[in-house]
């Protein structure tokens, strides 16, 4: 019997499809994160009660050997988690790759997920994006993060909780550059959805004005194609390299990746400053 991941509201339980409520009804067990909620979820939904598997974050990797048992049995478990898709910033993932390696189907009920709602109404290009989920909190792992996002051409859907907004925001407007485009989603699909859109300069101020209360998702403009080295920029960067000592062969691979152009151009550049002396 398959491992079934069903997709739950992310606030509104209007969203709870007519699948979902099936799936359930369906299953001979439901892995969540937390009983109460997804008792509640269940009560709403008039699915009857059944075995409730705890698998949290701290939880999942000890819950696998269990959930395995009963697929061998021959039972149906779904998965669900506290609100939207299963795997996505939450429990699910390990539990489909131990499912998959251990060769049973794994099946989807798809719901809301608030990263797709949020890009969606963005006005950002929703064309080619990438998830980052919740960037690391701090040290070195978040500066490289940071980096990374700064520098990513698609947009970029992140999470993050209402007591960091502010931080990221800040951390973002100095990696991005204050002007970069930002679009941020508020409790969507609850009674106080909001989209806020404009610069990371404007979110600052925004945040500041009106502290963040609830669940949010921020979505980031790509960032913008670099702009290509003027004669100029290659000029100076062949320079700086040869001062140090560098070959010309050394100076072209330096200054192709540096400034993004071909190693020829920034070889004839280096020997063209060598012949002058
Ligand atoms: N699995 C969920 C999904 O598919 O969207 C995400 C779970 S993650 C633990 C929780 C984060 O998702 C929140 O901190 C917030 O950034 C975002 N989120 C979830 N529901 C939201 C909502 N209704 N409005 C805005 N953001 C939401």
């Amino acid at each position: 019997m398959p491992l079934v991941l069903v997709g739950t509201p992310i606030g509104n339980l209007g969203d709870l499809s007519g699948r979902a409520v099936e799936a359930l009804r369906a299953a001979d067990a439901i892995c969540c994160e937390d009983t109460r909620r997804t008792g509640r979820l269940l009560q709403h939904a008039g699915v009857e009660r059944r075995p409730l598997l705890v698998v949290n974050d701290h939880t999942e990797v000890q819950a696998i050997a269990g959930v395995l048992r009963r697929l061998a049995l021959g039972e149906r478990v779904a998965v669900v988690s506290d609100a939207g898709m299963p795997g996505i910033s939450d429990p699910g993932e390990r539990l489909v790759q131990a499912a998959v390696a251990a060769g049973y189907a794994v099946e989807v009920v798809p719901g809301p997920s608030a990263a797709i709602t949020a890009l969606v109404a963005s006005g950002l290009s929703a064309g080619r994006f990438v998830f980052e989920g919740f960037l690391p909190r701090q040290g070195s792992a978040r500066t490289a993060r940071l980096a990374e996002v700064a520098a990513e051409p698609r947009t970029v859907v992140l999470y993050e909780a209402p007591h960091r907004m502010a931080r990221t925001l800040a951390d973002l407007a100095a990696v991005c550059g204050s002007d970069r485009a930002v679009a941020i989603g508020r409790e969507l699909t609850k009674l106080h959805e909001e989209h806020w859109r404009g610069t990371l300069a404007d979110a600052l101020g925004w945040v500041s004005e009106h502290p963040p209360r609830g669940e949010f998702v921020v979505v980031l403009n790509g960032a913008p194609p670099p702009t290509p080295a003027s004669d100029h920029d290659v000029e100076v960067a062949v320079r700086a390299c040869l001062a140090e000592g560098d070959t010309a062969r050394d100076t072209a691979a330096t200054v192709a990746a540096r400034l993004g152009i071909p190693k020829r151009q920034a070889y004839a550049e280096a020997t063209r400053q060598r012949r002058l002396g």
